[in-house]
């Protein structure tokens, strides 16, 4: 039975008008499960009609108020964290414990969020000049939009929603079409926390919706995580609108591996981060560097021992460590990425593709691959693949490793694994990339602190959450005022540019 999504506006589910659906599958299966509907431009304007009335009632909560809703909707999700995994994981095809750790993710920048009327309280200076006093406080921008990407379904619209909605504006969310439903259920639960109808509106669709919302010129501010041809795109369409904008794309990940690192963990490490979520993380790890002939030769070693372990099968199986992709064209292009990497030259160490998978040859499967003797030349380093593969790059020294993610076009995350600190210290200072792990995989910043990548993985001068989340989704207005009782003199001039005498 295939299921008819709906968008969330104005506090309620409502039926799509375009007449143009998009296919939700199960990728386990490969079957369609649920038809969502793709929002024509007028969809999109009568979401933002509403959103805008709904935040006008919203700003006037206080910060405190606000904050409450934010912590009644934790609570919800936790009370529903199995069945919104098991949901996640069935459209996504992440196992279940990734599903949960995708949900939480997002719980983390809502609570970060909960605590965002400290961070409101804005600047005061008393007697800036003779009985003048300067203050500046935080106002929300108004309707803000998100627009996220399939691989995080739940972690990546909480990152938006949280801090937007903290500070008083109201948000639209497009999320991907691919796996909608948890956002839509977010949406309940949000009204169901005590959020005001209209303040958190989830509209689907794709390229039209997406238009609507950059050429609105009522949407004061867009938010986007996906691939890098798309961010570029939003951010140029939304900044030439006057929005605000902050725009997230594709990544490589180089992980650094250095002769004096612990090769049994980070070979446990780099399996992890590299095929965990079937390498469809931008944080995930795609390219290993050892340094030297003895640590590469161990490392391969190590790394093709674990690839030949791991468990490919339904995401909802306990035992399983790597579910299916996305959908059938993600399968195709990892699968003749593998072949592009034979024919540059590469050695495949172990091929993913072909799996069995017992009872199953419709589901959207492709296994681990590892790739040895990749070098910087070749389209599969160049290129984002997306999936589970992991390449190998030697390099000679550090020098030279330092240089492959300094020099890549790409720079959301890097890791480097070593005992020395000299080495870890110069690495973090000199690479150019914007988040790094030292013996961490995946260096995703905690709540607190922002997320963002370099280069062609982030467009825009601001980062998700942390501080950076409220100076994007306030805008700062400065007052300064004279009172005659402060000492206030006769003003004998005018037409001079007021000073603080
Ligand atoms: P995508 O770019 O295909 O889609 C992202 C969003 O953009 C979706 O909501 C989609 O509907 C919309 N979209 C797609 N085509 C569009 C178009 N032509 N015009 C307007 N909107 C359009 O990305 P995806 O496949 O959903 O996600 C995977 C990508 O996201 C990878 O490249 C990955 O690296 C990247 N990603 C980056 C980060 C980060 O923080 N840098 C995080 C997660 C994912």
């Amino acid at each position: 039975m295939v299921r008819e999504l709906s968008h969330f506006i104005g506090g309620k589910s409502v039926a799509g008008t375009s007449g143009r659906f998009g296919d939700v599958f199960d990728p386990n299966t490969g079957q369609v499960q649920a038809k969502v509907p793709l929002a024509s431009k007028s969809e999109v304007e009568a979401v933002v009609t509403n959103a805008a009335e709904a935040q006008r009632e919203w700003a006037k909560f206080n910060p405190q108020k606000r904050a409450r809703v934010l912590m009644k909707f934790v609570a919800l999700v936790n009370d529903e964290m199995d069945s919104l995994a098991a949901l996640l994981s069935s459209e996504h095809g992440k196992t279940i414990p990734d599903a949960k750790g995708d949900i939480q993710r997002g719980l983390e920048v809502i609570e970060f969020a909960i605590g965002i009327p400290h961070l409101l309280k804005g600047e005061y200076t008393e007697g800036a000049g003779t009985g003048i006093d300067v203050y500046s406080m935080r106002q929300p921008l108004g309707v803000v939009a998100g627009i996220t990407p399939f691989n995080f379904p739940a972690m990546i619209p909480l990152w938006k929603a949280g801090p937007a909605l903290a500070c008083g504006n109201a948000f639209i969310l497009k999320p991907s079409e691919r796996d909608p439903s948890v956002p839509l259920r977010f949406a309940e639960l949000f009204l169901k926390a005590g959020l005001p109808s209209g303040v958190f509106n989830v509209i689907n669709g794709d390229k039209e919706a997406v238009d609507a919302l950059l050429f609105d010129p009522r949407i004061k501010a867009v938010g986007f995580v996906g691939s890098t041809p798309i961010a570029q795109y939003i951010y140029e369409t939304a900044s030439a609108n006057g929005k605000r904008a902050q725009c997230f794309g594709g990544a490589k990940n180089h992980a650094i591996v250095m002769p004096d690192a612990d090769l049994d963990d980070v070979a446990d490490q780099l399996v992890g981060a590299a095929y965990g979520s079937a390498g469809q993380r931008c944080m995930a790890i795609s390219v290993a560097v050892p340094v030297g002939k003895g640590t590469a030769d161990t490392l391969v070693e190590k790394l093709t021992a674990r690839v030949g372990k791991l468990n490919i099968g339904k995401s909802d199986q306990d035992s399983v460590d790597i579910g299916p992709l996305v959908s059938s064209d993600a399968v195709k292009r990892i699968n003749d990425y593998v072949q592009i990497a034979i024919d540059e030259g590469a050695t495949v160490v172990a091929d993913g593709r072909n799996q069995n998978i017992e009872d199953n040859d419709t589901g959207f499967f492709t296994g681990a691959t590892l790739i040895d003797n990749v070098t910087k030349d070749m389209r599969v380093y160049k290129e984002e693949i997306f999936g589970p593969v992991l390449q190998i790059v030697r390099a000679d020294d550090y020098e030279e490793a330092l240089a492959l993610p300094t020099d890549h076009k790409y720079g959301n995350g890097v890791a480097i694994f070593t005992r020395d600190g000299d080495t870890a210290r110069d690495f973090a200072t000199r690479v150019q990339v914007g988040m790094v792990g030292i013996n961490v995989p995946i260096p995703v910043p905690i709540a607190y602190h922002t997320f963002g990548g370099w280069k062609a993985s982030g467009f825009g001068d601001l980062n998700q959450h942390g501080p950076d989340s409220i100076r994007f989704y306030t805008k700062t207005k400065t007052v300064t005022q004279r009172w005659p009782g402060g000492g206030l003199k006769g003003n004998t001039n005018h037409f001079v540019i007021p000073t603080m005498d």
